[in-house]
């Protein structure tokens, strides 16, 4: 298996409270910030990393509403923004995909995980502890979050494939991971996913919204050392500035 292209899709918005992306700010307003699934085509077929929000939130921006509370997460989801039609559209069903990286649990990243019971799902063996045995205890909002998958377990950095690279960076959560992908065209491609929602908590230090900020700070140093020996475009989780470049599929990279 090699890798031959990598495509961003667009998976919906969602508006977080300005703190999320800084917390020295405060809470309000929210910033309305790209929601990405990424799709690597290999000799083999189509790996899917992440899947966007839970449908749950088509049509429904005051889902994470609490009553009293400030409103810190709004999902701006339309039908067009779930997983399958984002798949749809490049050609593929979920029982297409090869495998799927789940990066971690949060909701706009495994939110339509539950349409992928057929391929192998590769998470954290911790993201996997704190979430999938707990689901319906111990979080709120965990409706999104299956144990029907096929989860293939990791701990630490591990190789899905040639050219594809999964780097344990947890702090965001217990066991987030971010992906370094090998291009043919574009060179080394570094996914950090969420170890970074923008540019400026990767190069400034800028703290945002983290389980553990110690975790989250090494993480960020870790992906630092490995842009630089690998030469890589860091590509950020959430970053606005950043997805005005970004060519969408049929685009590739
Ligand atoms: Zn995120």
């Amino acid at each position: 298996m090699s890798v031959t292209k990598l495509h961003f899709l667009s998976a919906g918005r969602c508006g977080v409270a300005a703190s999320m992306l800084d917390t020295r700010r405060e809470a309000q307003p929210l910033v309305s910030l790209p929601i990405w699934s990424y799709l690597i085509d290999t000799t083999d077929g189509p790996i899917l990393i992440d899947t966007g929000m839970p449908d749950e939130c088509v049509n429904h921006p005051d889902l994470f509403e609490a009553e009293g509370e400030e409103t810190t997460i709004a999902p701006y989801m339309s039908e067009d923004d779930s997983i399958v039609r984002v798949l749809a559209r490049v050609g593929y069903r979920p029982s297409d995909i090869v495998c799927l990286i789940s990066t971690h649990s949060h909701f706009d990243h495994a939110g339509g995980n539950r349409h992928f019971k057929g391929p192998e799902v590769f998470m954290q063996q911790a993201e996997y502890d704190e979430v999938i045995p707990r689901i319906g205890e111990a979080h709120a909002f965990d409706f999104w979050s299956t144990g029907d998958l096929q989860y293939h377990l990791v701990s630490g950095d591990h190789e899905v494939a040639p050219g594809i690279l999964l780097l344990s960076t947890p702090g965001h959560s217990v066991g987030h991971q971010s992906v370094l992908v090998q291009t043919p065209r574009s060179g080394n491609i570094l996914l950090t996913i969420d170890a970074a929602y923008q540019a400026a908590n990767f190069e400034d230090e800028v703290p945002f919204a983290v389980a553990d900020p110690v975790l989250a700070r090494s993480s960020i140093l870790k992906l630092r050392d490995v842009a630089a020996s690998e030469k890589a475009f860091v590509f950020y989780g959430h970053d606005t500035v950043q997805e005005q470049a970004v060519n969408l599929y049929p685009a590739a990279y």
